[in-house]
C-alpha cells in the first residue's frame, strides 16, 4: 500500500494502489541514482523502461549538456535504447512502462506517444520543476486525458518531495539550466 507521501498521486484511470506502490519503489530508486548521475555532469532527470515482469529494459539520464544535443532528454534517450535493444520502432507489443523522475516535457510527450509505451509513471510535476529550476517544460493541455484516448496509462506526483529535493540540490550546486536565450 502507498504511504501518505503518495496521497497526492494523480492518474488517468481509477488509482490502483499496487501500481502506485510499485512505481514509488522504482521512482525513489531512480531519484537516488539520479544524484550520482548529476555528480557526473548529467542533467537532473532520469528515465527507465520496464517490462510487465519488472525487468529493466533501458535506462538513461539527461545528457543535453555533455552531448551538446537539446533533445537528449532522459525519456527520449531511454526510449531510443529500448527500441534499439528490442529492434523495434513500435514498442506496443512489449507492454512497456516508462518511469521518470519528473513529468515529461512537451517534446517527450510526443516521443512517448510515438513509441508505443503503454504506461507512464512520473515523480515531480512540471509546475514544480519549472518553479524549482527555471526549465521551461512547455505547454501541455490535459495530456493525461489525451494519452488515455490513445491507451496510455498515466500516474503522476509519485514520491515528489524526494524528487523536488534532487532538483533543488541541482540548482544549489550551480549546475547548468540549459535553455535557449531569449
Ligand atoms: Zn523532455
Amino acid at each position: 500500500m502507498p504511504n501518505n507521501k503518495n496521497a497526492s498521486v494523480i492518474a488517468n484511470e481509477k488509482i490502483n494502489d499496487t501500481k502506485v506502490a510499485k512505481a514509488a519503489k522504482i521512482i525513489l530508486d531512480l531519484q537516488r541514482q539520479l544524484k550520482k548521475y548529476i555528480s557526473k555532469g548529467y542533467g537532473p532527470f532520469l528515465a527507465a523502461v520496464y517490462d510487465s515482469n519488472g525487468n529493466l529494459i533501458a535506462k538513461s539520464a539527461n545528457n543535453v549538456v555533455s552531448k551538446s544535443c537539446s533533445n537528449n532528454h532522459a525519456e527520449i534517450n531511454a526510449i531510443k535504447l529500448a527500441e534499439k535493444k528490442l529492434g523495434a520502432y513500435d514498442l506496443s507489443p512489449y507492454n512497456l512502462s516508462l518511469y521518470i523522475t519528473s513529468e515529461p516535457c512537451m517534446m517527450c510527450l510526443g516521443a512517448i506517444m510515438w513509441s508505443g509505451i503503454k504506461a507512464v509513471y512520473y515523480g515531480v510535476p512540471s509546475d514544480i520543476v519549472t518553479k524549482t529550476t527555471g526549465f521551461d517544460e512547455g505547454f501541455k493541455p490535459n495530456w493525461p486525458n489525451e494519452f488515455k484516448k490513445r491507451g496510455i496509462t498515466v500516474y503522476g506526483q509519485i514520491e515528489m518531495d524526494a524528487g523536488k529535493k534532487v532538483l533543488q540540490d541541482y540548482v544549489t550546486q550551480g549546475r547548468t539550466i540549459y535553455k535557449p536565450s531569449k
